[in-house]
């Protein structure tokens, strides 16, 4: 078998002639204690330094159908649509909110259609779109990182797909203003995609925009519930819409285990409403905390700060991370200046971790 897995295989000849964006996630804990020999905190990934409530500790026990291939579960579709206030059959599940997006990729975009995205924002949606050989149409925020309504008016057309709306926004943290997401709404024909996987951290949401049938909003257990590696998101969508997505969706993208967990997470929502609440006390005194040592940062509707750093994002990132803090650069993403850093809220002494390394960097510099 020689010359296994060289790229003059024929069979690199047949692949799709995509632009594939690589999602890369950030250094891991372990990587940085092989580098640098440091037990590190890590702050890049937006998770919940808090883990999911304990009551998803029995449902793991109690579990043992293993063997038998999932359903959907209608009590978490119940609790769901008890938990949104919408009715339970425009609701759809998918692995991770990044699988609901996937799936309204694929039922409605094409070789050579176009997908509005305002940036910066969450790299993936690009991914998407260049994975469906989509044209992307991106158009820069306004200073403030808000919305650049008349840009993304006038960026859309009779190609356009989708407009994808992500609020609170990743990486900037900023929440979109109701009123501004509704004039799109309002003025375009397409669906309007609005991510609100940090939307349990923020003080508003888009969900009464969902009375427009072009509007679909996607949710996740990931964030505020802390279930990233069960894989539960969902979407609501307009009830017709429903069918075309189960059509387009892998038969079995969410384990029963994994909606068992997400029921029981929604069955404790005190829980989770006190993880919120602590993060969100957090996060303002991390933001005081920067603005005290001068530092450029914005206020923030989610479990995370963006900031610009004293130098160069990527030494930045290197020197906090030599200092046991992973942070995460965001100098590369589409949008982003050479100084761009967004920082997750962890508990409270990561937390004074991450400021004493930086105060150790700043007397450095
Ligand atoms: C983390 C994140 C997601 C991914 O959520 P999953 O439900 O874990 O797939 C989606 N959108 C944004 C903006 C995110 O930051």
């Amino acid at each position: 078998m020689e010359g296994r897995g060289g790229k003059d295989r024929k069979v690199f000849g047949k692949l799709r002639k995509v632009e594939v964006v690589e999602y890369k996630s950030g250094l891991s804990v372990e990587e940085v204690e092989r580098r640098y020999g440091v037990k590190a905190v890590k702050l890049a990934s937006n998770e919940n330094p808090y883990g999911p409530t304990p009551r998803v500790y029995d449902v793991l026990k109690k579990f043992r159908s293993f063997n038998t291939y999932p359903k959907e579960l209608p009590e978490l579709k119940t609790a769901i649509a008890d938990y949104l206030g919408v009715e339970e059959n425009r609701i759809v599940l998918g692995c991770g909110s990044d699988g609901v997006m996937e799936s309204v990729f694929k039922m409605f975009v094409d070789r050579g259609d176009e997908v509005v995205i305002p940036i910066p924002t969450f790299s993936y949606y690009h991914t998407l779109a260049s994975v469906y050989s989509a044209k992307v149409v991106n158009v820069e925020r306004r200073e403030d990182y808000s919305l650049n309504v008349e840009g993304i008016l006038n960026a859309v057309s009779d190609k356009t797909k989708l407009v994808i709306i992500c609020s609170p926004n990743n990486p900037t943290g900023n929440a979109e203003r109701v009123e501004d997401v509704k004039a799109i709404v309002e003025s375009v024909d397409c669906p309007v995609f609005i991510d609100e996987a940090y939307a349990e951290f923020s003080d508003w949401n888009m969900l009464s925009l969902l009375d427009y049938e072009n509007v679909i909003v996607s949710r996740t257990f990931s964030k505020a519930f802390g279930l990233a590696n069960l894989r539960v998101g969902y979407g609501v969508m307009h009830e017709d819409l429903v069918r075309y997505y189960k059509s387009v969706t892998p038969p079995f993208p969410v384990s029963t285990l994994a909606q068992l967990c997400a029921l029981e997470c929604l069955r404790d929502l005190d829980y989770m409403l006190k993880c919120v609440k602590t993060i969100k006390s957090e996060r303002e005194r991390i933001y005081r905390e920067l603005k005290r040592r001068d530092i450029e940062v914005y206020k923030s509707q989610a479990n995370f700060l963006f900031m610009k750093s004293p130098i160069k994002a990527g030494e930045f990132v290197e020197e906090l991370v030599k200092r046991g803090v992973i942070v995460r650069d965001c100098s590369n993403f589409l949008g982003c200046d050479d100084y761009s850093v967004r920082v997750s809220v962890g508990k409270p002494d990561e937390n004074n971790a991450f400021l004493r390394a930086l105060d150790d960097l700043l007397s450095n510099l």
